[in-house]
């Protein structure tokens, strides 16, 4: 898996890919209980998303922007 590629992770925690701002996150306490749930890396994400539902088109392209 190259999702994180040149991401820093060395506790080697589970990584999602923010659905708003395509930067890898990881797993965090306070997310323990609903991981799976978890899509975007921040509330400002979130909310960002819930403004503008329609960047789905978005979704395939997963390069970085680095
Ligand atoms: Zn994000």
């Amino acid at each position: 898996m190259s999702v994180a590629d040149g991401f820093r992770n060395p506790h080697n925690l589970p990584v999602k890919t923010c659905l708003q701002c395509h930067r890898p996150f990881c797993w965090r306490r306070k997310w323990a209980r609903s991981w799976d749930e978890v899509k975007y890396c921040s509330k400002g994400c979130k909310h960002r998303a819930q403004k503008t539902p329609a960047n789905i088109c978005a979704a395939g392209s997963v390069e970085d922007e680095f």
